[in-house]
């Protein structure tokens, strides 16, 4: 399976952000692992534009996507306007958004099903907040947000997990490599238990304060396929560390 280092801009970068993926794809013309990066909406056109001059194999994706193909949704964007924009992924249901704007599981997944109508990669992203891991509830937790969140037929063509402990993102903190084994694990178990032997291709990424320091060791683990990564992709020198260290693993 080829690994995926996905990097999430979130609401950050302004056109001159751009710079840092011509240096991204200088220092790594030839990477052993997928590299995603998910700019904000405004920038995923002159991403687009911007990989082709360099002659890059580094992909882009949206950071979210509405249910609906077209509609009265004002400031929404379907899956169909990214994927026109040059997207090939799509991160939904981000712990973000399910606090931001209380996304439920069910939403998430009819997000999911949008993407891949469209032809996009859905990266799904599930994972616990501290009081659950806390009360002893990470396992419970993110097993019934891979039910109810990945769609039906989920393959690894199209779908790509992404656990990601709520209070792990944006802190600097990370669970033990121990807790992050148990959970990809568990659901590995999960997703072939549901959808088959295909499913061991299905990619299961970590996500929460990677950083050069940490990616060796979190991409040894078994069943962590790459990382979705947030702070440390907007800086080419950081997230090309990370995708040395994936392309290493
Ligand atoms: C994220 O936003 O998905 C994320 C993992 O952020 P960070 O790497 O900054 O913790």
């Amino acid at each position: 399976m080829r690994k995926l280092a996905a990097g999430n801009w979130k609401m950050n970068g302004l056109a001159s952000q751009l710079d840092e993926v011509a240096a991204l794809a200088a220092a790594h013309p030839d990477p052993a692992c997928d590299v995603l990066i998910c700019p904000p909406a405004t920038l995923v056109d002159r991403l687009a534009r911007k990989i082709v001059l360099l002659d890059s194999t580094i992909l882009i994706g949206g950071q979210d996507c509405h249910p609906k193909p077209s509609g009265a949704h004002t400031g929404d964007i379907s899956a169909a306007m990214l994927r026109d924009a040059g997207a090939t992924h799509v991160i939904v249901g981000h712990s973000e958004r399910r606090a931001d704007h209380a996304e439920t599981d069910a939403q998430v997944r009819a997000k999911a099903e949008a993407a891949v109508s469209q032809g996009l990669v859905a990266i799904v992203c599930i994972g616990e907040t501290e009081a659950e891991r806390d009360a002893g509830r990470t396992l419970d937790v993110v097993r019934g947000q891979l039910a109810g969140s990945v769609p039906a037929g989920a393959a690894p063509e199209t779908i790509v997990v992404a656990y990601e402990p709520v209070w792990a993102i944006g802190t600097g903190r990370t669970p033990t490599p121990a807790e992050i084994a148990e959970v990809h694990a568990d659901l590995r178990a999960r997703l072939v238990q549901r959808f088959g032997p295909g499913a061991s291709g299905i990619r299961l990424l970590y996500g929460g304060s990677v950083k050069p320091s940490n990616a060796a060791e979190i991409f040894a683990l078994p069943h962590v396929d790459g990382a979705l990564v947030g702070g440390a992709s907007l800086k080419a020198d950081d997230f090309g560390a990370i995708v040395a260290a994936l392309s290493a693993a």
